[in-house]
């Protein structure tokens, strides 16, 4: 499995905003650490991908910063870094094209981002334009939402669109408060606060089922985090490990496939991604092995370093790799060249106090359960 990423995704934040350069930095540390090996994007996304789905208005607002969304601040030189980002989910894309699925670590996320709106930290859809391209190359393909906001800006997108199936499993009510019914080719599955592994695996095997049923040639996941147990902006309660299990029913369905990061926002989203990689990688490497030689997957629970993977792992020499001081080849940002905030590798911000029943903005907005939905 592929990792595409770029330190410069991280030159840029506020002090206290959850979309904190830690989520790529330290996650990238990890993941080198446990042999993945990140690499550039091998594809350069350019402003024609941005115009495959977003109109000329919305990227000259997201040059100019001449729009209003308080969650999602505007940023000098964002535009490059939404490009980057873009590149990390295109060179994804053609990885699981060619048959080695991918996941793009690059941030900022993109799936509130509709064809004319900036919103919830969002600002180039980057899974829609990697699925407008599959859809170019005469592809079937499906998208498989799992962050625990609804992927609104996606499902705006892809609504209608033949070929195109969107599906998303999230928390509702929360942000953006959509997604409360399907419609068409977007099949929604709102789950309550509080929804635990026992109720949320079940859930997800439905949507898999529903991406099956459509037959598609390729499946792109939003892999979102933040439906895990500590993260501070919504109420869900998946645990470290059901991150491995989500892995490996993704994996299961064998067909070509890629991720991109959404949310995720607690601490430990590095372990959270590395669980989730891990299961998706040994399920490759599984079917390749000898009949009778396939292993459990295993998997890390938490803690510090490679954690306590064991079982199967040294079947199926995975050789670790060491931490690099940022990634060579092109950097076209640097925190020399602007840094906004936190710098790379800085900690985590801490998560605040559990929220009651209601609908938290992405950047801490409070609206009663009862308030109207944006
Ligand atoms: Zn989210």
């Amino acid at each position: 499995m592929k990792v595409f990423s770029d330190l410069a995704t991280t030159a840029y934040g506020i002090s206290g905003h959850p979309e904190a350069p830690f989520r790529v930095a330290k996650t990238f540390q990890r993941l080198a650490k446990g042999g993945f090996r990140p690499e550039m994007p091998d594809v350069d996304a350019t402003q024609a991908d941005v115009l495959t789905v977003h109109t000329p208005r919305h990227w000259d607002q997201v040059r100019s910063g001449d729009y209003a969304d308080a969650d999602t601040p505007h940023f000098p030189g964002m535009e490059e870094i939404a490009l980057i980002s873009l590149s990390g989910a295109l060179s994804a894309y053609e990885s699981a094209r060619a048959g080695e699925p991918a996941f793009s670590l690059m941030r900022p996320p993109g799936h509130h981002a509709a064809a004319e709106r900036v919103a919830g930290f969002c600002y180039v859809n980057n899974i829609a334009v990697a699925c407008t391209r599959a859809l170019k190359d005469g592809l079937r393909v499906a998208v498989l939402d799992v962050d625990v906001h609804h992927g609104d800006g996606t499902e705006a997108i892809a609504l209608g669109k033949k070929g195109w199936l969107f599906t998303s499993l999230h928390q509702s009510p929360l942000y953006p408060g959509s997604g409360l019914a399907s419609r068409d080719n977007c099949l929604n599955y709102p789950l309550p606060p509080f929804t635990g592994e026992k109720e949320y695996l079940p859930a997800l095997e439905q949507a898999i089922k529903d991406v099956m049923d459509f037959k598609p040639d390729i499946l792109g996941v939003s892999a979102g985090f933040d439906t895990y147990k500590d993260c501070p902006i919504a109420q869900m309660k998946l645990e470290q490990g059901t991150y491995l299990k989500i892995g490996k029913l993704i994996a299961q369905t064998k067909l070509k496939r890629f991720a991109v990061l959404e949310g995720g926002y607690a601490p430990d989203l590095p372990i959270l991604i590395e669980n989730s990689s891990r299961a998706s990688a040994v399920s490759c490497l599984e079917s390749f092995l000898p009949r009778g030689g396939r292993k459990e997957v295993g998997g890390t629970t938490g803690g510090s370093g490679g954690g306590s993977w064991s079982r199967g792992e040294r079947d199926l020499s995975w050789s670790p790799g060491g931490i690099r001081e940022g990634i060579p080849g092109r950097r076209r940002l640097g925190p020399s060249d602007r840094t906004f905030g936190h710098a790379p590798g800085a900690p985590a911000p801490r998560p605040g106090p559990p929220f009651p029943a209601g609908t938290l903005s992405r950047s801490g907005v409070w609206t009663p359960v009862c308030g109207r939905p944006r």
